[in-house]
C-alpha cells in the first residue's frame, strides 16, 4: 500500500539545528497547519513534544482539539465562526480583525495580529489602544501579540522594515499590557525570516523548516535542514510491453523497445500533482514516469516491488514549477503514515 514515512531522527536534528537559533527548542512555536504541512497532523504532533516543543500553531478548531493535550499550548490562526471557538486553557485563538473582539466569549485565551504590512489579517498599530481597550472590555485573555512577514524569503528591504515596524508595535503593545493587566508573549517569526535574522522575540513559528526546507536562495547561506518525508509506493502488476505499444490515457507514451514495467499504487488521487505525460518526471530511483498518471496508479520500467516516487519535495516542486509547501501539504491525508525511529 503507498505510504509516507517520517524520519524521527531527520525532524529532531531540524528542530535541535532551529533551537541553534532560537536559543532554546521550547521558543520554537511548531507550525502544524494543514495536515503538518501534509505530513500528518496526529503523528507529528508527539514527535514535535518528545524534541520538547510546548507550543503548536494550527490553522482551526478541527485541527487544534485534535493535538492539544500534547502541548501547553496550541494557537489558532483561522477561526471566522464563533460558534467553532472552544474554551479551553489550551487552546488560543487569533484576534485578526478590530471588529471580531466581540465576537468571543469572554475569558478567550487569545493572541492579537498586527498588520505590519501583509495587508491580509492583522491590526493597524494606528488601532491598538482601541483594540486593547475592547479586548479588556470583552474581558478576554490576551496573552500573545504577533505579526507575520510577507517578504523574508526574498532579497530586498521589505523584511527589515517589517521588523522595525513589529519592534515599535511591540514597545507600545507593552506598555498597554501593563496598563490592561496583560502579561504578554511576542512572536513574529516562521522559518525564513529566523533563519535570516536575529531573534528578539519569545518565541518564532516555525512550520516548513521543521519539515527539513528553506525556500531562501543559497545566497543567504546553506542550512542544515534535512527532509523528513518520503513517499513510496508498491507495485499492483507487472508486464511486458513490445515495441509500440502505447502505455496509459491516450496513450501518450508510446514503448520504443520491448520491455518490462509495472504499475504502482499512487496517484494524482493520493495528491500528487498529475503527470500529463510531458517532459520526463522522474522517481527516486531516476526511473520515468511512464506515460499520464492516473487517479491512484502509474507506471515505471522495471519489476521492483516498491519504490520511493520522492524524498525531497524540492524534485517535484521544480518539476511543476511550485513550492514545496504545496507539494507537501496536497498530500492525501488518507495516505498511511509511518514513523521511522
Ligand atoms: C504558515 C505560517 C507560519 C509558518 O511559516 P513557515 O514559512 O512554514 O515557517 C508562521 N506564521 C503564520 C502566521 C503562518 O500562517
Amino acid at each position: 500500500m503507498a505510504k509516507i514515512v517520517l524520519d524521527f531522527n531527520a525532524y529532531k536534528h531540524n528542530l535541535e539545528y532551529l533551537a541553534t537559533f532560537t536559543g532554546d527548542i521550547s521558543a520554537i512555536m511548531i507550525v502544524l497547519k494543514d495536515n503538518a504541512y501534509g505530513h500528518g497532523l496526529v503523528e507529528i504532533a508527539p514527535l514535535a513534544a518528545a524534541c520538547g516543543i510546548k507550543r503548536a500553531v494550527v490553522k482551526n478548531s478541527h485541527e487544534a482539539l485534535k493535538i492539544c493535550d500534547f502541548f501547553e499550548q496550541t494557537l489558532v490562526l483561522i477561526e471566522p465562526n464563533p460558534e467553532n471557538i472552544v474554551q479551553n486553557d489550551k487552546i488560543a485563538y487569533t484576534i485578526s480583525d478590530l471588529n471580531a473582539i466581540t465576537l468571543f466569549p469572554k475569558n478567550s485565551l487569545v493572541h492579537l495580529k498586527i498588520d505590519t504590512g501583509m495587508r491580509r489579517n492583522g491590526i493597524y498599530i494606528k488601532e491598538l489602544n482601541e483594540t486593547f481597550e475592547l479586548i479588556a472590555k470583552q474581558e478576554l485573555n490576551l496573552t500573545g501579540v504577533y505579526t507575520h512577514f510577507y517578504g523574508a524569503d526574498v532579497l530586498g528591504s521589505d523584511f527589515f522594515v517589517q521588523e522595525q515596524t513589529f519592534k515599535k508595535a511591540k514597545e507600545i503593545c507593552k506598555k498597554l499590557a501593563n496598563k490592561y493587566g496583560f502579561d504578554l508573549v511576542f512572536h513574529s517569526k516562521n522559518s525564513s525570516a529566523l533563519l535570516r535574522g536575529t531573534f528578539d522575540d519569545d518565541y518564532a513559528r516555525i512550520g516548513i523548516a521543521s519539515y527539513g526546507y528553506t525556500d531562501l536562495h543559497e545566497s543567504f547561506g546553506r542550512f542544515d535542514l534535512r527532509p523528513i518525508l518520503s513517499l513510496w509506493a508498491d507495485k499492483i502488476s507487472t508486464r511486458k510491453v513490445l515495441k509500440g505499444d502505447r502505455v496509459g490515457y491516450t496513450g501518450s507514451y508510446k514503448v520504443a523497445q520491448d520491455m518490462i514495467i509495472s504499475t504502482y499504487d499512487v496517484g494524482y488521487g493520493d495528491g500528487l500533482f498529475r503527470y500529463d505525460g510531458k517532459g520526463i518526471l522522474k522517481v527516486k530511483n531516476n526511473q520515468h514516469i511512464l506515460g499520464k498518471m492516473s487517479m491512484d496508479s502509474l507506471s515505471l520500467q522495471g519489476d521492483a516491488k516498491s519504490i520511493c516516487i520522492f524524498d525531497d519535495a524540492n524534485h517535484m516542486a521544480n518539476f511543476f514549477n511550485t513550492i514545496t509547501y504545496e507539494i507537501l501539504t496536497k498530500l492525501s491525508p488518507h495516505l498511511t503514515r509511518v514513523v521511522l525511529h
